[in-house]
């Protein structure tokens, strides 16, 4: 069967070809329905201070309740959306949905909400923040805009003036999931960037030398350049331990602490743990 004709061969792949426009028109068609009929929900994910052992910031999270699909990945949505030009409805949605939220929780507790590249490219994207704060009632010390690497790509005199200008209009940009696109270590002083959230594959293998060495290296790095420093994908107790060790990494996020979860949860969660550690400090963390 291997050696089939040519044409077969091409039958079989333009068929496919057919399926996979076909699949992506439906879910168009229902992702432009999905905002109107309220199929989206945001979920919320803690980020741990690893000094304080409390939660500072929790991050919104897209998910499509898709009434024939179920639960539909942001992994499949995002990229859609941004082809589709929906993105900024739908983030702008996210946007303002996650302020209002974040309004409900103790003052101390930020939220970080995901901005994809055609988000943070867009004209007016002060606007759009400033907008959301005023509606949400949220102080701008309280939001933390997540960009990646691929936001970073034009490295344009635009691109710095909308970072410095959130900055200066009091939000705080943490470059997200660092380590695994163009990784160049020239982003994290070329760009005024408050957090780095260092991806969870600098994990892997962490027990063992090399992987640790290159997680600390990238960590005091970019904590020697003034900024945060976050770990996330955090599973493990062993993990969490090896990773407090020298202090240097401020923050931690995963599923060790607390899976994404509807936003009714997370305020119970925040309640429960208001004011109280949610983890016991690494061995050589100083209790504050
Ligand atoms: P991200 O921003 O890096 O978000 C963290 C992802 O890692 C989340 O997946 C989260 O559920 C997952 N995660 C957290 N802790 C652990 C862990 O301990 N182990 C493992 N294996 N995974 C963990 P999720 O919610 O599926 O989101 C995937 C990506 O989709 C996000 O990665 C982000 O890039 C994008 N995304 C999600 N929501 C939005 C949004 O509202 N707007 C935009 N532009 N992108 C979004
Ligand atoms: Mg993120
Ligand atoms: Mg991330
Ligand atoms: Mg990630």
């Amino acid at each position: 069967r291997a050696k089939a004709s040519g044409r077969g061969t091409f039958c079989f792949f333009r068929d496919e070809m057919a399926q996979t426009v076909e699949a992506r028109r439906v879910l168009e068609l229902d992702l432009r329905q999905a905002l109107a009929n309220e199929e989206f929900e945001i979920y919320y994910q803690p980020l741990v201070n690893l000094k304080s052992g409390r939660i500072s910031t929790c991050e919104a999270l897209l998910r499509w309740n898709h009434p024939v699909r179920g639960t539909v990945s942001p992994v499949d949505i995002i990229p859609v959306a941004e082809d589709m030009g929906l993105i900024v409805d739908l983030g702008r949605w996210i946007l303002r949905k996650a302020c209002i939220e974040c309004m409900k929780w103790p003052d101390a507790v930020s939220v970080a909400v995901n901005f994809s590249s055609q988000q943070f490219h867009q004209r007016d994207v002060l606007s759009e923040v400033r907008y959301a704060l005023d509606v949400s009632g949220l102080p701008a010390r309280r939001l933390e805009i997540e960009i990646t690497e691929s936001s970073l790509l034009r490295n344009t005199q635009w691109t710095h003036d909308a970072l410095a200008q959130l900055h200066a209009a009091g939000c705080r940009i943490s470059l997200d999931d660092f380590g695994t696109g163009y990784s160049s270590l020239s982003y994290l002083h070329n760009f005024p960037l408050q957090k780095v959230k260092i991806d969870r594959s600098f994990l892997e293998g962490i027990d063992t030398d090399r992987p640790l060495t290159l997680l600390r290296g990238v960590a005091r790095l970019s904590a020697d350049l003034g900024m945060t420093v976050v770990v996330e994908g955090i599973e493990t107790n062993e993990q969490l331990e090896l990773i407090s060790a020298d202090g240097t990494i401020s923050e931690a996020q995963g599923y060790l602490f607390s899976r994404p979860v509807p936003a009714t949860r997370i305020r119970q969660l925040l309640d429960a743990s208001h004011g109280r550690r949610v983890i016991e400090p690494g061995a050589n963390v100083e209790a504050t």
